[in-house]
């Protein structure tokens, strides 16, 4: 089967490798028919994920039809249409009987990363009862490809975690297509305001067309003056960080109002200063999570009656023995205007 696979740092290929099989009595194997590339594939070509060694075939997101099961999966048979999720679970676990299915401790975020994903023909999916989803025939396939991580990580590590309420302020700082995931998701709860808060001026008109009902540039020095003015003088109630260097945190510090909530989703590699004394007597919390998809049957049901669309976050659509070349505009997102790239295997 053709296979996208990292070789170290800055070195990938499509290639031929062989189909995977059934290892443990509880794997499926899928046939995928519809994959993406995450902006964690991307740290990953840059060498910055040590779990995920050369030779590692990417990919931890994706539909497909189920190819065969083991003999203990009694979920899902031969034929049935599935949503993978980025996180596996093994459901027995402490963390898994917690739902926190990214702590699972024979699970977690497998795919792409510690075994071989999805950005291929076939993946053998660990635990299939409790890593996939059933999908209705007639859904729209492209949709809920971003239901396999960025909804859910928008959802959970930016809206959950950061307590969105009817008639608050939140700010999400960055509008990549995980600062956008939270956007959508963060409509469920109907905040007053919604600021989408990034450098690229091309995002934050994108960030209007999803809801946000305000946009301010990072870099023309009067963030704090825009959300300030919106937020009546105090600040946002919720900012969701959603970039994961140390200058977008720092700016969550500084547009926070009293007993609000610092809700990071972004994937932080560097050492950096958490300014207490600017935060100790303000009643602010801090949150980090790892997304667990717990929230993936909720998601199904507001895409099914079309509360949500995911859809508009794909920009661009490759093939897979294109798919080399769809690492280009997602990897230059800011002159290709690239959110999501979809990886079709027909
Ligand atoms: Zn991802
Ligand atoms: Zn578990």
């Amino acid at each position: 089967m053709q296979a996208f696979v990292y070789h170290g740092p800055g070195k990938k290929a499509l290639e031929k490798r062989p189909k995977p099989e059934i290892q443990a009595p509880t794997d499926a194997i899928v046939k995928i028919t519809k994959a993406t590339i995450c902006s964690t594939d991307l740290h990953i070509l840059k060498g910055d994920v040590p779990t995920c060694q050369p030779g590692r075939i990417l990919g931890h997101e994706g539909v497909g039809v189920v190819e065969k099961v083991g003999p203990a999966v009694t979920a899902f048979k031969a034929g049935d249409l599935v949503l993978i999720s980025c996180i596996s679970a093994c459901g027995k676990c402490a963390y898994c009987r917690n739902f926190m299915y990214s702590h699972c401790v024979t699970g977690g975020w497998l795919l792409g990363n510690k075994i071989d994903g999805t950005q291929a023909e076939f993946v053998r999916i660990p635990c299939a009862d409790t890593s996939l989803s059933p999908i209705p025939e007639g859904a729209d396939e492209e949709a809920l490809v971003m239901l396999s991580d960025i909804l859910p990580t928008g959802f959970e590590c930016g809206v959950l975690n950061g307590k969105v309420q009817p008639g608050n302020t939140v700010a999400i700082v960055g509008s990549g297509p995980i600062g956008l995931a939270a956007l959508l998701t963060a409509q469920f709860y109907s905040p007053a305001e919604i600021i989408m808060i990034d450098l690229d001026n091309n995002r934050p008109e994108v960030a209007r067309r999803f809801g946000a009902t305000a946009v301010a540039n990072s870099t023309d020095g009067d963030t704090m003056d825009t959300i300030m003015k919106i937020a009546a003088g105090r600040g946002a109630d919720t900012a969701i960080e959603a970039v994961g260097i140390p200058a977008t945190r720092e700016l969550c510090e500084k547009i926070v109002a009293p007993a609000s909530v610092i809700a990071n989703i972004g994937v932080h590699g560097t050492k950096e200063d958490l300014h207490l004394e600017n935060l100790c007597d303000r009643n602010v919390t801090i949150t980090t999570r790892l997304v667990d998809t717990a929230s993936t049957p909720m998601l199904l049901n507001s895409l099914r009656s079309h509360k949500i669309d995911p859809k508009l976050l794909i920009t661009h659509r490759f093939k897979l023995d294109h798919i080399l070349d769809a690492y280009e505009p997602f990897g230059h997102a800011a002159d290709t205007r690239a959110l999501k790239v979809l990886i079709e295997t027909s």
